[in-house]
């Protein structure tokens, strides 16, 4: 929840108190600069010993709570028949409506499973917009991807409180132009991942649903980053304003044939699943479910994570919960904001995302933007965020590169991890920064994998900027590390 200081200021405010601590690192700049030129440059490849913030992502790294704690100590360890899975399936019944729930080890193998049942060569699949693994697992499988994003989506300064929507006309041409009978399935995404963790809105994906009725089509709903989005509907729909998360989650799921989720941000552990209501699609998925997952109660899940799934499920039932990272990131980017610094608006969820492209116009997209901005913020801060832009595209079949929609850096918020100090720290080293944005070069490659680069890909600066950044780091700072 947010909470009105006497000064006027409106700041988060945590519902919850540390009681297991992680001793945190912070090396001094001179020690920053000397571990990302041994990382290449890439903030994947840097030791988290060397880390302060690791902002990188919110997978599999939010806080769990002593109740999840506690329950994983209960777990059933059977390799089948457990009733450590009895508890999380009904827990799924309860929460989506759905009767039949597959586990599986994570959020890509609900989209390897999918993909191989109803992607079929030379199908689309329209999607509000893509996600990195959902895109492939779709093009294994010989289908193609269209997004149908309204045009405000990709727009980094807006006021729009959903621009994860898809937009219904572009989706209706696109369908009439394909043929129905060439669409494999309607995917749409909670959170938008890849604009910025940006919602989309009850009444939107009722819209899906009505068209998905006109041609006869299945919903497949990618509810990994589900939990903000609900913060997001709860505070921004008009119409949602005195309904109940429980109730909003309700009628979300009642919309799609399909669910599936990450585990690893959807419920604070680490696994995941696919719930349907259909008892054809149920047993057309199952057979893949023991070939690549596991036995049908585990799906490739530790009995542990299992149970801290099932109580993180009905965590995110609870509103002063799942509002604590997208107020965290509200904050962050609005303290950014205020020092000139240039981030997505409006805030969404996942994190706090910084627009590489105004943050260092000097620097074209060809010597990679939001990487050297990434490195330059580790540098400055011992924060490491992850690169969403050029760096994570891959070149074309003749070499050349592929420029991003968007060059951006994202700051991770792991749900629950994080003080407001460390918050702070974060913005004013970000702002110092920005102030000294001229001093910050780009970048080239010296080894580039052909598939996923960056993930693995190392780079070096294409001038000693990373020194005289930190050389001025120590003129402004002193000694303060
Ligand atoms: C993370 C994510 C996935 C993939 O989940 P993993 O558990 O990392 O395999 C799929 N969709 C969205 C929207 C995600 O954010």
């Amino acid at each position: 929840m947010t909470i009105k200081f006497y000064s006027g200021e409106t700041i988060p405010l945590e519902m919850h108190k540390v009681r297991i601590v992680q001793k945190l690192n912070l090396p001094p700049v001179e020690e920053r600069v000397k571990a990302m030129k041994e990382a290449g440059y890439n903030t994947f490849l840097l030791k988290n010993e060397d880390v302060y913030m690791d902002m990188l992502t919110d997978s599999g790294v939010n806080a769990m709570s002593d109740r999840q704690q506690a329950a994983m100590l209960e777990a059933d360890d059977s390799y089948a028949g457990s009733a450590t899975f009895t508890k999380l399936e009904s827990k799924v019944q309860e929460i989506f409506g759905t009767k039949y729930f597959l586990p599986t080890h994570q959020g890509r193998a609900c989209e390897n499973i999918i993909s191989q049942v109803y992607v079929k060569p030379d199908t689309t699949v329209p999607m509000n917009y893509h996600f990195t693994t959902s895109k492939v697992h779709v093009t294994l499988n010989g289908g193609a991807v269209e997004e149908v994003f309204k045009d405000e989506a990709l727009n980094l300064v807006s006021e729009d409180p959903f621009k994860g929507d898809m937009d219904i006309e572009k989706l209706t041409t696109l369908i009439e132009e394909r043929g129905a009978d060439k669409i494999a399935f309607i995917r749409v995404e909670s959170g938008t991942n890849l604009i910025g963790g940006q919602p989309h809105s009850l009444e939107n994906l009722k819209q899906v649903r009505a068209v998905c009725n006109k041609y006869n089509l299945k919903l497949v709903y990618d509810i990994s980053l589900l939990a903000d989005n609900l913060h997001f509907i709860k505070e921004r729909e008009e119409s949602c304003k005195d309904k109940s998360i429980r109730e909003i989650t309700r009628e979300l799921a009642d919309q799609a044939d399909i669910l599936y989720f990450s585990a690893r941000k959807l419920g604070f552990a680490r696994g995941g699943g696919i719930c349907t209501n259909s008892e054809e699609d149920y047993l057309l998925m199952r057979e893949y479910i023991t070939l690549y997952e596991g036995f049908l109660t585990y799906g490739g899940m530790s009995v542990r994570e299992m149970e801290a799934i099932t109580v993180g499920l009905e965590e995110t039932m609870d509103e002063q919960y799942i509002s604590q990272g997208p107020q965290f990131i509200a904050y962050m980017s609005e303290e950014l904001q205020k020092k000139g610094v240039p981030v997505v608006t409006p805030a969404g969820g996942l994190g706090c995302h910084i627009d590489a492209s105004r943050f260092l116009p000097h620097v074209p997209q060809t010597a990679y933007p939001a990487g050297a901005l990434a490195a330059a913020i580790y540098i400055a801060s011992g924060a490491r965020g992850m690169e969403r832009g050029t760096m994570s595209e891959q070149r074309a079949e003749n070499g050349n590169e592929t420029l991003s929609h968007m060059e951006l850096v994202r700051m991770a918020m792991p749900r629950r991890v994080f003080t407001l100090s460390q918050v702070k720290y974060a913005v004013d080293r970000i702002a110092w920064l920005y102030d000294n944005r001229e001093l910050i070069g780009g970048m080239a490659f010296v080894e580039e994998p052909s598939v996923l680069r960056f993930f693995f890909g190392k780079l070096d600066a294409v001038t000693d900027w990373p020194e005289q950044l930190a050389a001025k780091f120590r003129e402004d700072f002193g000694d303060s590390l």
